[in-house]
């Protein structure tokens, strides 16, 4: 029985060109929001602090990203200041792609939020629910050669975009130098986005690292 090992490369020109994605920053408050795009297919690496939609609108603007061209929000983990405006984004337009460890994280978020402050609640019924397994072959769908991984850490929901390109959008994921026994999901996390090839962080907040 013969058996090609590798996954990745085969037959290299059989899939198409692949376009190197271009990255853009729409972040504010200490926080960035990553938009993704290929051409005019765009994908948002996390979503906005909750209660500032038009913040996160304006942005979007000012940098010229048309909300009718961002295929998909996705959020790196279900915390405030990062998927706050999942339910904003989806009102006016823009699905939120989800994947399946994340689901049961969702409802959680609100806690964090004081009753009475501006908050938008997530509707589960109609989000589109993936796995990582199908990430890759989901991403190609919008032009995008990756896939999502699911890097426990910061939190169990917590999942990173890694582009074929070796940018990875870690979200929280804690930075290398703090990685070690004390936290041993984080440095798992870090070493498998490593052997599949990361070498660029895009994080949740501050500055992009090489890695
Ligand atoms: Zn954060």
């Amino acid at each position: 029985v013969t058996k090609t090992a590798g996954k990745g490369f085969q037959g290299g020109r059989g899939g198409g060109t692949t376009t190197e994605p271009t990255i853009l920053n729409v972040g504010y408050k200490s926080t960035n929001y990553w938009v993704i795009s290929v051409g005019t297919s765009r994908l948002l690496v996390d979503l906005g602090w909750y209660g500032m939609w038009g913040a996160l609108k304006a942005n979007l603007d000012r940098m010229g990203v048309p909300l009718k061209e961002i295929r998909y929000g996705l959020a790196t983990h279900y915390h405030v200041d990062h998927a706050g405006c999942a339910q904003d984004l989806k009102l006016a337009g823009v699905p939120l792609l989800v994947v399946d460890v994340q689901v049961p994280w969702i409802p959680h978020m609100k806690k964090a939020i004081k009753p009475g402050e501006k908050f938008t609640d997530i509707t589960l019924n109609d989000n589109t629910v993936i796995t990582c397994a199908e990430s890759r072959a989901f991403l190609a769908k919008l032009g995008i050669a990756g896939e999502i991984l699911h890097t426990p850490g910061h939190s169990n929901d917590h999942v990173t975009l890694l582009l074929d390109t070796g940018a990875a959008f870690v979200g929280d994921l804690g930075p290398l130098s703090m990685t070690g026994e004390a936290d041993d999901r984080t440095a798992a996390s870090w070493q498998m986005l490593i052997e599949k090839g990361a070498n660029t962080a895009y994080p949740g907040h501050g500055n992009i690292r090489r890695m």
